[in-house]
């Protein structure tokens, strides 16, 4: 089963590639986030601090976590999507997955610049039904349809906090917490950094290699 972080600054493209990923090798995609929205649908708590882009506790984070890794779409791997946020996290984790059939841990570091960041993020649309991510300010990244998902047809919809001003917030977040995990994981040697303010289909032939030069 192989563990693959993408690490990234909000709007780096995470979930484009993640469900490319997904597609080509059937990896399972988990995303903290979409798991921590579905919470705070029933969670007043949760929903303001993911409203006003604060971290939710490890507690919360880890025991969701745990019981989607035990679902069968993760034998063949994972992907997680917005974890670890800080070192702690990647600390618990390296523990968490010695319990685990983990043949290989890679980490994708994907990096963008703040403005093209904030361009795609104020763009942002998603689908709520099958979770594919589109931009409306982005050519290559439009549904065919506007505001119709071209997969399931499902009706798109903007997330609450991407606005500009939550942005802001959640970028210096991002450099606050998350940066570090960059220097814990090129120490462990299993870091790969791409820049992400290329195309999506460029960086994901970048991960395609990364992935077919793996020992498992
Ligand atoms: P994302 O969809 O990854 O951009 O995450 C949206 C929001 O969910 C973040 O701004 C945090 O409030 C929360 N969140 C997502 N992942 C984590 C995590 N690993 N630890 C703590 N909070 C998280």
């Amino acid at each position: 089963m192989r563990s693959i972080i993408l690490i990234a600054p909000p709007a780096a493209g995470k979930g484009t590639q993640s469900d490319m990923l997904v597609g080509k090798y059937g990896f399972a995609h988990i995303s903290t986030g979409d798991m921590l929205r579905e919470v705070a649908k029933h969670d007043e708590s949760i929903k303001s601090k993911l409203e006003n882009g604060e971290l939710i506790s490890d507690d919360i984070v880890f025991s969701l976590l745990r019981d989607r890794l035990k679902s069968t779409d993760c034998k063949k791997g994972f992907i997680l999507d917005g974890f670890p946020r800080n070192v702690n996290q990647a600390i618990k984790y390296d523990e968490m997955i010695k319990d685990l059939d983990v043949t290989s841990n890679v980490v994708i570091f994907l990096d963008v610049d703040k403005e093209l960041a904030c361009k795609r993020i104020v763009g942002r649309i998603s689908c709520p039904d099958c979770k594919r991510v589109y931009n409306d300010m982005i050519p290559e990244s439009m549904p065919k349809v506007s505001g119709k998902c071209d997969d399931c047809g499902g009706i798109l919809v903007k997330r609450s906090d991407d606005n500009s001003e939550t942005f802001g917030k959640r970028y210096d977040v991002y450099y606050e917490n998350t940066a570090p995990l960059i220097n814990y994981y090129e120490e462990k040697g299993i870091l790969y950094k791409l820049d992400s303010g290329m195309s999506k289909d460029v960086v994901f032939s970048k991960i395609e290699d990364i992935l077919a030069n793996l020992n498992d």
